[in-house]
Order: C-alpha cells, then structure tokens, then sequence
C-alpha cells in the first residue's frame, strides 16, 4: 500500500454556530485566531487533524471566542447627559439639552437636538434610563416597520419581537416560535445596519445555520450586507 502525505489544505465549516476557516498545515500545535473587525474565526491545525479534534478544541474556546468578537458591544460609551454632549442616534449625534422645567420625563428629539426632561437630582443611572427608554421606543418602532417590510419580500412571518442589552450578540432569532430579539445598543447604529440585523435575523427562519444557502440568502435580500457587518465590527449572532 502506498500512503500519500496529506497536503496543506484550507476548508470551511461551522462549529457550534461559528463559520471556522480551517488551514491544515505542516505544524505541531493547533492554533486558533479571531479577528473582531471580520469576525473571522481561523484555526491552523497539524496536516492529520481529525475533524473531531478540531471540533472540540473550537467547543473548549467558545466563550472566549465569544467574549473576544463582542467587546465592541460592550464597550461602554461614557456619557455624563449634560448639556451639548453628543448622543448618537440611528447614526447621527445630536446635541444633549437638558430641561428641568416639567414635570414628566422623558427624551424626545426636536430641533436637531435631543431633549431630555428630567428632575434636577437625577444621577447619572437615572439620566441614562431615560436615554434608553428613548432609545428602545424608537428602535421598537424603526424594527417593527422593518419587518413588516421584509415580511411579504421574505416569506416569512415574524410572530414576535423585542428590544433587549445584549453583551454577545446583535440580534437573535428563536427559529422555532419566530420570535426576534434585537440590542438595544443598535439605536446608536445606522438604519441600514439596523436593517442588516433584522434582515439577518430573519433569514434564520429560512436557514438556521451560517451556512453557504444562509448567505446565498443574504447575497439575495441585502447584496450589501458584507460592508454592513463591516460597519457593525462584524458578527450579527
Ligand atoms: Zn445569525
């Protein structure tokens, strides 16, 4: 029997629900890379690594892999909600006015500005929750529309949905009740790379896994998706 020597090979393929470009090569050690801007995930393995092996060893490194492609989300942004500070909104900065002289609170956008209603002892927790109960009704709303657009286009129904703070994950999708969950901190984001999310989310109805037909589907629905993730610092969930 003549045994050929295995050749330096690159393959793709999903772990967990990761998209893991796999580079067998001539080396000892596996090695394992994640790059935030792409969302790349790249394992270099010895050339007879079996699949199994390299399976486990992205399994064992899930949560730091995870942890590592999200940090942009948690990031925190650190606002003080004082008066001509910038606060982002659908991709645009609008400067803060604070306004101690009604009774209910709220924030509201009027002239360009960001207007925040609140009581003068309001601490910085306080400010922020009002920001983001600004934040949440205005995603709810943009979302809801744009579901109802992709909807018919798609073929899908969406039964559900909701805003919630994610630490990991842009969006996520409950296939089996079609029920969406997009962040909450997408309300600082562009509406196209809102849209990008929810899109993306939806086409998880049609194919659960980030597989070749996910982004043939993609490809379809927002042939502009690839320069969107890029702006989101890559992965969407
Ligand atoms: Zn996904």
């Amino acid at each position: 029997m003549f045994f050929r020597k295995p050749k330096a090979r690159t393959i793709q393929t999903t772990i967990e629900d990761f998209q893991v470009e796999v580079s067998f090569k001539p080396i000892k050690n596996m090695y394992l890379k994640v790059s935030r801007s792409t969302g790349k995930i790249r394992v270099s393995a010895p050339l007879r690594t079996s699949p199994n092996v390299i399976e486990d060893f992205v399994n064992s490194r899930a949560n730091w892999i995870r942890k590592h492609l999200s940090k942009k989300i948690e990031k925190k942004i650190d606002h003080n909600y004082v008066d001509g500070e910038l606060i982002r909104v659908f991709g645009t900065e609008y400067p803060l006015k604070v306004d101690y002289s009604y009774k209910n609170i709220l924030a509201y956008i009027h002239n360009e500005q960001l207007f925040l209603r609140i009581k003068e002892n309001y601490d910085h927790k306080k400010r922020e929750k009002v920001v983001e109960a600004f934040y949440r009704k205005e995603l709810k709303k943009l979302v809801g529309e744009m579901i109802e657009k992709w909807e018919p286009v798609m073929g899908v129904k969406v039964n559900e949905f909701g805003i919630k703070k994610m630490k990991t994950r842009w969006g996520t999708c409950n296939v089996n009740d079609h029920r969406v969950w997009i962040n909450l901190h997408l309300a600082k984001e562009k509406p196209e790379v809102i849209e990008l999310v929810v899109v993306h989310e939806m086409v998880h109805l049609l194919e659960r896994l980030h597989n070749k037909r996910f982004y043939a589907l993609m490809d379809k629905f927002l042939p502009n998706h690839r320069a969107l993730e890029k702006a989101l610092d890559g992965k969407v969930c």
